[in-house]
């Protein structure tokens, strides 16, 4: 299937898009280079003014906007609108914030006067998901469009759609034509744009192969990349740890999303003397999940997004099996339409299985028990992947050697893995580089000048 809106519920195909020429693609990018001479011009007060206006858009059309969501990437409506209203939040952040993170830095030197002097650097393609198809884009855009850069938006060609919205959000708040578009193309013309010497840089959430092309691209011609990748992140629970708190976060991380979460909790670390009783906590907290229309209100979980990334995960289930695992709850597919699979706890996974150590992609959790602190750090670090990871312990001195010791973006203690517009966001490993959110977020895509002056 190209670029079409297939409603992950049903399979009903509900509308296809024609991928743009490369000559439709060309005269995009020069209505955004045009557009960049005269934004770039634009003071912090307007572009805070318009993304506020973005903002108040998002929160009045958040019940069509999260519908839209839902039909075409299956996340429950409830879900899709929180992300909605959570894109508004990042937008006044930067509104609000944006102009602070960017004023001069004065620097002693051997000058009268050195400073700093953030300016934005053009045209920036952002390459997209669909996991969170609203919230990725907005995570990247707000910041970068208050930096004064313009964005060209290549979304998953699941979620055209949700493309076309935003870039028409983002019109009728007000910011000049050619500001942000979204391009319905096709992923392989994307190592072509990258060679246009009127893109700047570039940004990717997604998946390892698509990072590491746009990257081969961004390298060829010399141009800034910001990877967000895949994770596989670690939920350690020891001994001290509440751990009905414990228990209920990590169902509530892994199963958002229906699982397609980077920053879902994957791998439940927990201490050998209180394994048994967690094993039972989340038993008993995934036979409460209920299955179902997205569109309802009482469904926790929908269906996955797309007919691969359910055969993808049945098929690392039967792997995973196959090297020796023991399924504790699920582990199939659901006899119905629609990509729906059973939310699954999967235990009993040796340190040699291979399957262990890569990323399950939809609502499956695996258990895995442990001798000790070291132990589990040891297992949380025995990944490619280094983007979240959370551990559960009221010993301070535990939770200091967890926050050492852990190779990752984050480590969150007590508490569940989430962006946040406040925190920085981004990970290690193969998990990518870079930072979006925060204030590294928008220093990301601005040519830091220095000046100096006698
Ligand atoms: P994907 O296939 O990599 O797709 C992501 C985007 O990249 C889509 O727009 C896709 O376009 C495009 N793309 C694919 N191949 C490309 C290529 N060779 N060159 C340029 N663009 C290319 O990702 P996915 O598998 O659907 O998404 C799941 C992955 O994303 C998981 O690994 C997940 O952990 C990761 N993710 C990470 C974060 C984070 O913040 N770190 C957040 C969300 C998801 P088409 O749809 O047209 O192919």
């Amino acid at each position: 299937m190209g670029i079409a809106t297939v409603n992950p519920a049903t399979g009903e195909v509900v509308k296809t898009f024609e991928a743009l020429s490369d000559g439709e693609i060309a005269s995009q990018v020069a209505i955004a280079q045009a557009a960049f001479l005269q934004y770039r011009q634009t003071s912090f007060e307007q572009r805070s003014q318009w993304l506020q206006s973005v903002a108040a858009i998002l929160e009045a059309d958040k019940n069509r906007l999260g519908a839209l969501i839902t039909l075409e990437m299956g996340k429950t409506l409830k879900a899709a609108i929180a992300e909605v209203e959570k894109c508004a939040a990042v937008c006044r952040y930067y509104a609000e914030n944006g102009k602070k993170f960017l004023a001069d830095e004065a620097i002693a030197s051997d000058a009268s006067q050195s400073f700093i002097r953030y300016q934005p650097l053009g045209i920036i393609l952002a390459v997209m998901p669909w996991n969170f198809p609203f919230w990725q884009v907005f995570r990247f855009a707000a910041p970068a469009l208050m930096a004064g850069n313009v964005g060209l938006l290549k979304h998953a060609s699941n979620v055209p759609q949700c493309a076309l919205a935003i870039a028409e959000v983002i019109q009728q708040a007000g910011f000049p034509a050619g500001v942000f578009q979204a391009l319905l193309m096709e992923s392989s013309k994307v190592a072509a744009l990258m060679a246009d010497d009127r893109i700047k840089a570039a940004t990717l959430t997604g998946s390892e192969p698509a990072g590491a092309s746009l990257a081969v691209a961004a390298g060829k011609n010399i141009k800034k990349v910001v990877l967000e990748l895949g994770g596989s992140d670690p939920l350690i629970v020891l001994p001290s740890a509440d751990l009905q708190s414990a228990a209920t976060t990590a169902v509530t991380s892994r199963m958002l999303n229906c699982g397609q979460t980077c920053i879902s909790a994957k791998r439940f670390i927990v201490a050998n003397t209180i394994a048994d009783e967690f094993e039972e906590l989340l038993i008993t907290q995934y036979n409460q999940l209920k299955v179902g229309d997205p569109m309802l209100p009482e469904t926790d979980l929908g269906p996955l997004s797309t007919p691969k990334i359910l055969e993808d995960i049945d098929r690392q289930v039967q792997a995973i099996v196959q090297q020796g695992a023991r399924i504790l709850v699920g582990g199939a597919r659901l006899d119905r339409p629609g990509n729906y699979y059973k939310p699954t706890l999967i235990t009993d996974i040796a340190a040699e299985n291979p399957v262990g150590r890569e990323e399950f992609f939809g609502p499956v959790g695996l258990l895995f028990r442990v001798a000790d602190l070291d132990a589990a750090i040891a297992l949380a670090n025995n990944t490619p992947f280094g983007l979240g990871s959370s551990a559960w312990t009221n010993d301070p001195i535990e939770q200091e050697q967890l926050i050492n010791g852990i190779d990752a973006g984050c480590v969150f203690i007590n508490g569940m893995v989430k962006s946040d517009p406040r925190l920085p966001f981004g990970g290690t490993k193969r998990s990518g580089f870079g930072r979006e959110l925060g204030v590294p977020g928008i220093h990301e895509f601005v040519n830091i000048k220095t000046i100096w002056v006698r």
